[in-house]
């Protein structure tokens, strides 16, 4: 019998300098970039936190300690390729996943798509199993001030 699993992800971060953003794995060019550790990639980090969730195996300052060196200025896809290894380890494998950005800027719609393609490729899913939203915190608190960025995640696996 195909056992479902559903998980939920979460991750913010502030801008600092720099000239881009990495969402999602595709750069988007911004007026500033992000403090992380890694890339800082808010969309992959949220997205890694559900896929551990649904399969149960903690989050990821647990499997990718930013005490590391080994993920200084790392890649986030790296991230979720390692946790695709786990799942499929453990039989699961992604049913879809719905991401949602939450930032004043930039705005994403130039973008949606490309991201949506990245995301789906890097899942080895079809696209039409990934989902992604954005809306603006309407100026409110520190992500309406732009001072950073957040992002959230939900995603469903089966087992294979
Ligand atoms: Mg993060």
């Amino acid at each position: 019998m195909t056992q479902l699993r559903v998980g939920s992800g979460f991750d913010i971060h502030a801008f600092g300098p720099g000239d881009s953003l990495m969402l999602g794995g595709v750069r988007v060019p911004h007026g500033r970039g992000v403090l992380a550790h890694s890339d800082g990639d808010v969309l992959l980090h949220a997205l890694v936190d559900a896929l551990l969730g649904a399969a149960g195996l903690g989050d990821i300052g647990l499997h990718f300690p930013d005490s590391d060196s080994q993920w200084k200025n790392a890649d986030s896809r790296r991230f979720v390729t390692a946790t695709l290894e786990m799942l499929t380890k453990r039989g699961l494998r992604v049913v879809n996943a719905d991401l949602t950005l939450l930032a004043q800027e930039p705005k994403m719609a130039a973008y949606r798509q490309q991201i949506r393609d990245a995301v789906a490729a890097l899942l080895g899913v079809t696209a039409d199993r990934v989902n992604l939203k954005a809306t603006t915190p309407e100026s409110l608190g520190a992500l309406g001030r732009g001072e950073g960025l957040a992002a959230m995640a939900t995603v469903l696996l089966e087992s294979a």
